[in-house]
């Protein structure tokens, strides 16, 4: 039982919603002894599935994962008697849920929440509902669901139609009878395709009317899967805790078979196993690469295209159905039972608003561009103002009086999708920028609701009051929200994942799909690190340990996870011909890099013998001379060679429009320093003295390279500064060695960890040079005159124990008057930024080098070339 409010009308704790996350967090609420109130304006518990009666609406998720787990006793005296149950079961259980552990007497039903207005002098929330209550309230606490808030409907006339009028998320208890009745239905989300075929069994005549045809596979619904029955009676916990660490919050190991390189068989019949299976996860999973791969995704969209051209019969109409314009996944796939069967009915009709669109509703029925329809009901399945329509619609303002709704007037802004700054002891559970609607929803639920108990308990132990994100906590987490977005197909898409529904919303990607397992240890770790990022107030003293939770890209941290599984021993434990080997078995079958118009092999002299070269030629008219870019591979001076480099030569090249000529040069410890910078100034004086045999232009050469090949190339500029020649247009330095210092703070804190290590570095410079050496301009640019040297783009990458050095080379170069250009790669390492096609989130950096390098150039015809 609840421990009463003290004071009339102060509560610890208000939560808004009696739906799964509402209920669930009163229970935790009340463990923690506090006083709560929970508002719900519907007459009962149930949220989501107190409004959603259309016919056919069920879960899909199966019910056997779609459920509490934090009550074991529950999960015995439970049973769901199908795998996906329907809506009247869901609210049935959260009833029984409900009255088990004597819920209902802390829920205020039919009483919505009008407002709450941060009251600062106080240090609480005052609440008012729409009864005229006003309580007051230390934690608010919103618990509202993703999708409870119907989008309203944005079509012509729709407040004129005399007949039914339906809406999928706001259906009569007493049920609609369709009996006799010409019907229209509008939309084809989940709640359209749910009920549809439904609606037909009844209806005289049905015309659906679709704005986007959607992906959906067949749910296969009857008793709930054996074989998942079968772990559960095994080892319910156990997996329950897999779940828990899951990417989605179902267990399901996520393949490694990637669709671009699989074999015919191999895709059909992981695709027909998951078409068999019928989970949204398992079709989401046929490939590890069809969330990010336009090709790879395709495979699965055509297969599913294929399966709707036999499901329906008239062919124009099974084309309609087939969804052309998003890639599958971008927008939430459904589960049907018998949904594109049901278009063969004789009295069934497909309008494709694509080709006539809605000009208005009418008094009786619905006229659009070549048709008028008279209709007895109108369903309107519209969908919702996902994700943030419920919170801002709430009138929620916090400190200054800033509304929420100001507040993400550009879209949500939040700390873990829990809480916004400005906003104290203001909590939402699923909210944006958390798993929620990518996820297992009940899994997601009780992870936030276990979070935001676990904080108050502490909050409490430790004397403290009040709890809000910092600004740069927030930030540093918006950006990480959007950078696993990026990576992904899905902001490609006009879905509601993404604000797109609803007109004016601002366009931002709201779901974190990062995953759940990851976001959970996101979470743990800002609670175990004292709250990181988190300022809190209170008797027991005020506290606040700054920083961001998560600042390295996605993918960069995808491929360290991988590398480190790998468990190669360190490059510099190996002699250098194994660090070599091994170095050229990674690179083993990684994506080529763009197709080119022609890459071709040569040798030039060098100082000391010849030296390979391999030159690439982007596409277009063969035999246009263009500019010339001599590139330097990385590898420490020790390791690397033409192959090495070569995506990233071949990116270059696409990207600039540039001839790119990569050079290999003598390596260390066969032939220390200088050879590797004196082969460096050779090759260029060569290249630039054969430009036109090249393909180049005369007198338009610029020097790139990376790592290592960053530090010949910035010395070659040097020693071309003092010869008086060749003239050189630019210097592209990605993650240059500009320095023997191995003290700066970047090395402090990527030393270890990220590849590029400093032992590794300690290693290099041991096999490259002398110590007496190293302080020389000849192996330290740096240390050198930079005056008159060629302009320069400097790629400084966040975590790389080189950056300091290049962002250091920069700041130095502009101080001696060289037009500079500094390239922060924010959340790469010294490596990513190099892989093509293997972190995606590094094609932004090289847009960007590709761009400086055409800025060497500034000839019409090069810039013209490339647009
Ligand atoms: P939805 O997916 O947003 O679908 C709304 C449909 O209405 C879309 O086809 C949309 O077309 C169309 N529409 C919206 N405005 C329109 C307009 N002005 N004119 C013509 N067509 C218009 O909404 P939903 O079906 O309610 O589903 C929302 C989400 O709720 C689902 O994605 C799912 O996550 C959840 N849900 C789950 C289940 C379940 O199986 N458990 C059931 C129902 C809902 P456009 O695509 O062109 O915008």
């Amino acid at each position: 039982m609840n421990k009463p409010a003290s004071v009339p009308g102060h509560f610890d704790a208000v939560v808004v919603g009696a739906g799964f996350s509402g209920l669930y967090m009163l229970y935790r609420l009340r463990q923690l002894g506090l006083s709560v109130k929970v508002f719900d304006s519907a007459d009962d518990v149930g949220g989501t599935w107190y409004w959603n009666r259309y016919p056919g609406a069920r879960c899909d998720i199966p019910t056997t994962d779609y459920t509490y787990s934090f009550d074991p006793e529950l999960e015995k005296e439970w049973t769901w008697s199908e795998k996906y149950a329907t809506q009247p079961e869901i609210l049935e259980y959260l009833r029984f849920v409900a009255d088990r552990h004597g819920l209902r007497s802390d829920i205020e039903f039919s009483t919505a929440v009008t407002s709450a207005r941060w009251d600062e002098p106080e240090q609480r929330w005052r609440i008012t509902t729409d009864r005229g209550k006003e309580i007051r309230c230390r934690y608010y606490i919103m618990a509202t669901g993703c999708l409870s808030m119907p989008k309203s409907p944005d079509i012509e006339g729709a407040g004129r139609f005399a007949g039914q009028v339906y809406f999928t998320s706001r259906w009569p208890h007493e049920g609609a009878d369709f009996t006799g009745q010409r019907v229209a239905v509008i939309g084809t989300g989940s709640s359209g395709i749910q009920s549809i075929p439904l609606i037909a069994r009844q209806a005289r005549q049905l015309t659906v009317f679709q704005r986007t045809a959607n992906f959906s596979i067949p749910a296969h619904n009857g008793p709930a899967p054996a074989d998942r029955l079968e772990q559960l009676d095994v080892g319910r916990d156990a997996y329950r805790h897999a779940a828990r660490w899951s990417r989605g919050g179902v267990p399901l190991e996520p393949t490694d078979v990637l669709g671009i390189t699989a074999s015919e068989s191999v895709r059909r019949e992981r695709f027909e196993a998951a078409w068999e299976q019928g989970e949204l996860f398992g079709i989401l999973n046929v490939f590890a690469d069809q969330g990010v791969n336009p090709a790879s995704n395709d495979i699965v969209a055509e297969m599913i295209r294929e399966k709707i051209r036999s499901a329906v019969k008239d062919p124009e109409t099974a084309e309609a159905l087939c969804p052309k314009d998003h890639y599958f996944g971008t927008k939430r796939p459904c589960l049907d039972t018998g949904y594109f069967e049901t278009y063969n009915l004789p009295h069934v009709r497909l309008v494709d608003l694509r080709k006539q669109p809605i000009v208005s509703i009418t008094e009786d029925g619905i006229e659009t561009a070549d048709e008028s329809f008279g209709f007895d009901a109108i369903v309107y399945a519209t969908g919702f103002d996902a994700m943030t329509g419920a919170l801002v619609a709430a009138d929620v303002a916090g400190q200054d009086g800033l509304s929420l709704k100001e507040k993400w007037a550009a879209g949500p802004s939040t700390y873990l999708g829990l809480m916004t700054a400005g906003f104290p002891n203001f909590f939402m559970l699923t909210g944006p920028g958390s798993p929620s609607v990518l996820s297992n929803m009940t899994v997601s639920i009780e992870q936030h609701v276990d979070w935001v108990a676990r904080c108050l308990e502490d909050m409490c132990e430790e004397g403290l009051e009040t709890i809000e994100p910092t600004a740069l906590a927030e930030a540093g987490w918006d950006q990480h929200v959007q950078d696993c977005g990026a990576i992904t197909l899905y902001p490609t898409a006009n879905s509601w994942y993404m604000g797109a529904n609803v007109p004016g919303k601002p366009r931002v990607f709201l779901p974190y799909i990062g995953g759940v397992d990851a976001y959970r240890q996101a979470c743990d770790e800002v609670a175990s690190q004292d709250y990181l990022g988190f300022r809190m107030t209170g008797p027991g003293g005020d506290r606040c340990r700054d920083g961001v939770v998560r600042s390295m890209q996605p993918d960069v941290a995808m491929v360290l996870e991988f590398v480190a599984a790998l468990g190669l021993p360190p490059m510099e434990t190996l002699s250098a011909a194994d660090a070599r080997a091994l170095m050229a078995a990674t690179a083993e079958g990684r994506p080529p890099g763009p197709e080119l118009g022609e890459v071709t092999d040569g040798v030039i002299p060098g100082p000391a013998g010849d030296l390979p070269y391999r030159l690439y030629r982007p596409g277009g008219p063969s035999g246009r001379p263009r500019p010339l870019v001599v590139y330097f591979h990385g590898g420490g001076w020790v390791l690397g060679n033409l192959d090495s480099d070569d995506p990233l030569c071949r990116d270059l090249c696409a990207r600039s429009g540039a001839v790119v000529m990569s050079v290999n040069y003598r390596h260390a410890p066969e032939v220390r320093f200088p050879a590797a910078a004196l082969d460096a100034f050779a090759a260029v004086q060569w290249a630039d003295a054969n430009a036109t045999e090249l393909g180049g232009i005369p007198g338009q050469l610029a020097v790139a390279g990376w790592s290592a090949g960053a530090n010949v190339a910035a010395v070659a500029c040097q020693l071309a500064r003092d010869a008086a020649g060749p003239r050189i247009s630019g210097q592209l330095l990605i993650c240059p060695v500009v320095d023997s210092d191995m003290t700066r703070p970047s090395y402090e804190e990527n030393g270890d960890g990220y590849i590029l290590t400093t032992a590794l570095m300690r290693w290099f410079w041991d096999h490259y040079a002398d110590p007496a050496d190293r302080g020389e301009p000849r192996a330290a640019p740096l240390r050198g005159d930079l005056e008159g040297l060629p302009p320069a783009c400097i790629v400084a990458a966040d975590f790389d124990p080189l950056r300091d050095e290049g962002v250091a080379y920069a700041r130095a170069l502009g101080a001696a008057g060289v037009p500079v250009r500094l390239a922060r790669a924010r959340g790469h390492t010294h490596t990513s930024v190099t892989m093509v096609d293997v972190v995606i989130s590094g094609a932004p950096v090289r847009a960007g080098i590709g761009e400086a390098l055409r800025d060497f150039f500034p000839s019409a015809e090069l810039q013209e070339q490339v647009s």
